[in-house]
């Protein structure tokens, strides 16, 4: 068995200055590939703070895109902290408040929130709201031909479903899609870990989670037994975890 990435052998990967990129033991043994969805397989397309504004828009309200984008940074980061320092437990419900938070404190402006919501919420939960980034189809192909078993695992909401379900790129890994809201934790919580190792068939160890997010994608992943590795999409080279740039740069094992 070979082991390739981004089309050279891994003997060839080196470090860069202070960077660890991946190395052959990040992936040695794996037979499973747990995929983390936003920022990783797909993006919201138009972005997020162009589709808040145009909700407060139709309202009458004129925000700049420039601002909608801080505040929704500033208040989904806040969100994702108070959660990290409670117990992670969540379902469908809480992700439901949980969102209705956001908006509300983005959109302080509209004179009907609920509305704002509402449609928000239904857009995020449309298909053509998404885009697949351009590497994720050929990385799926890759996987399947050899032979590893692959699962989408994502702190979302039951929307994921018909997202994904939509999206021509992700519909041979459709399901079972590992879900928070239905595990009843939030990554990075090992309980989510466990659920999508079960989910695979495959104890911890011979599994890799790959996803954009440094805490709960990476490190929550090896706390939990799996191995790690991040998505570093947007060049912040990281400096203590195995790193690819691309999803091209998979570590897939090729059977020869
Ligand atoms: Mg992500």
């Amino acid at each position: 068995m070979l082991w390739t990435a981004g089309g050279c052998a891994l003997s060839e990967l080196v470090s860069e200055g202070a960077s660890v990129m991946f190395t052959k033991s990040t992936a040695d043994g794996i037979q499973g590939i747990v995929l983390d969805a936003v920022g990783t397989l797909i993006d919201p397309s138009p972005p997020v703070a162009e589709v808040y504004a145009a909700a407060a828009r139709r309202q009458g309200v004129h925000l700049e895109v420039a601002v909608v984008k801080s505040r929704f940074q500033r208040h989904f980061r806040d969100d994702e902290l108070d959660e990290a320092r409670g117990p992670l437990a969540t379902d469908e419900p809480g992700e439901y408040r949980r969102w209705r938070r956001i908006v509300t404190s983005v959109l302080g402006e509209v004179p009907d929130p609920r509305r704002a919501f509402d449609e928000l919420w239904d857009h995020f939960g449309r298909p053509e709201a998404w885009s697949c980034f351009p590497d994720v189809a050929p990385a799926l192909r890759a996987i399947r031909e050899a032979g590893l078993a692959v699962r989408i695992a994502s702190n979302f909401d039951a929307r994921l479903r018909s997202v994904v379900a939509g999206l021509r790129e992700l519909s041979e890994v459709v399901e079972p899609v590992i879900i928070s809201s239905e595990v009843g934790f939030r990554k990075p919580h090992p309980a989510f870990f466990r659920a999508a190792c079960e989910g695979l068939g495959l104890p911890p160890d011979r599994v890799l989670c790959v996803g954009d997010d440094p805490d709960t994608d990476v490190r929550g992943a090896v706390d939990a037994g799996l191995r790690g590795l991040l998505l570093d999409r947007h060049g912040r080279r990281p400096e203590d975890l195995p790193f690819v740039t691309s999803l091209a740069e998979l570590p897939v094992p090729r059977r020869d």
